[in-house]
């Protein structure tokens, strides 16, 4: 595994999170930096540096990642209302941390497109 990330230290419980969800494949806590009222990092336990990087094999990794950030959304209250998930690839896309991560958030109406 590497060791390289912020978020492997989290996963490590090195560095402290406010861990919302945990799973054998999945963490998630609370953004440091939020963006909304409610914002939470989905990631993989196993490091795939980002969904640019993801091959067929992780096609069910992925889909847990989504399915728990679904979940994880209704025990935050944010069904009914909505939500948005995002996933930054790469310098374009604005990612700055090379573990992948679904970004759930939620609690206030989303502008379109985004910046
Ligand atoms: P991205 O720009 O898509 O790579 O998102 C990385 C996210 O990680 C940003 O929203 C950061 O605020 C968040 N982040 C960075 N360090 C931490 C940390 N120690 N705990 C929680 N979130 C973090």
């Amino acid at each position: 595994m590497s060791e390289k990330t912020i978020f492997s230290k989290i996963i490590r419980r090195e560095i402290p999170a406010d861990i919302v969800y945990e799973d054998d494949n999945c963490l998630a806590f609370r953004d440091i930096q939020p963006q909304a009222p409610t914002h939470i990092l989905i990631i993989p336990k196993e490091v795939v540096a980002g969904v640019q990087h993801a091959t067929p094999d992780h096609g069910p990794l992925l889909g847990h990642l989504l399915l728990k950030a679904s979940q994880i959304a209704a025990e935050q209250g944010l069904a009914a209302a909505g939500y948005r998930l995002v996933i930054n690839a790469g310098d374009d896309g604005g990612q700055t941390v090379a573990h992948l991560h679904v970004h759930l958030l939620g609690g206030r109406p989303m502008q379109w497109p985004p910046g």
